[in-house]
């Protein structure tokens, strides 16, 4: 398939081959060789884009295949590998979850979806685990499903609470995706993501999806980017 040219971890392959996609549309052949961490690379990226244009799978395949290449194994060559799920601490304790990426989501829902596609994308993956982190779920439910992920969706709000309540790390994140930031800053997560930028000093990318490039778009990326490429489509 056309995916097969773009240098993906072969599970990612399959996976988007079981999915259906036999070409990656357009805004997937700009971004994906851009953000793959290649030999040091990966770049921060802006791109413009609308729901409907493959975007999700634009920024999720290329984080997944950075995850997938430090640790990661195939299924069917995992046999039984052992799960990592949370490790409960020293005194019975959880230790709080420490992703390494992060997508940030203006909206419960557009969060779920996005989870579910990164779920689909991973299933000839073992060792690569997903959590939605949203409001308006039991913080029960949501701490189990914390521990041991790799790859968190969240709402910003709801992800700051997480984390003063000393139930997520941030300080491992190596990957920041932004997906919808334009509906994000018209919901008032501006300072939250803010924060959750100081909080991911460490990251070694930012990947920013918009709608448009509005000033106020353009002064977010200007805080949080170093240098980024554009992908304007
Ligand atoms: P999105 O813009 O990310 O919301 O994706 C819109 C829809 O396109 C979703 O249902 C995806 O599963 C689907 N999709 C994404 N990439 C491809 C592709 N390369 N070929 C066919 N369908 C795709």
């Amino acid at each position: 398939s056309g995916f097969a040219a773009l240098d993906l971890a072969q599970a990612l392959v399959r996976a988007v081959t079981d999915l259906g996609f036999t070409q990656p549309t357009p805004v997937q052949q700009a971004a994906i060789p851009l953000a793959l961490m290649r030999d040091g690379a990966g770049a921060d990226l802006m791109v413009s884009s609308q729901t409907g244009s493959g975007k999700t799978a634009a920024y999720l395949l290329p984080v997944l295949d950075a995850l997938c290449r430090h640790g990661a194994v195939e299924a069917d060559r995992a046999e039984r590998a052992p799960e990592r799920r949370g490790r409960a601490g020293a005194r019975g304790r959880f230790e709080p979850a420490a992703p390494q990426a992060l997508v940030l989501c203006p909206t419960r829902e557009l969060a779920q979806q996005v989870a579910r596609d990164a779920v689909d994308l991973l299933r000839h993956t073992r060792g690569v685990r997903v959590a939605t982190v949203v409001g308006g779920m039991p913080y029960a439910v949501q701490l189990q499903r914390l521990a041991g992920a790799s790859v968190v969706v969240a709402t910003p709000g709801r992800l700051l609470d997480l984390h003063r309540g000393g139930h997520v790390r941030l300080a491992a994140v190596q990957h920041v995706v932004l997906d919808e930031a334009d509906r994000m800053l018209d919901l008032g997560f501006a300072e939250d993501l803010a924060e959750i930028h100081r909080l991911t000093e460490g990251r070694r990318q930012t990947l920013m999806f918009s709608a448009t490039f509005a000033p106020r778009v353009q002064a977010l990326a200007a805080r949080i980017m170093r240098d980024p490429q554009r992908v304007s489509l």
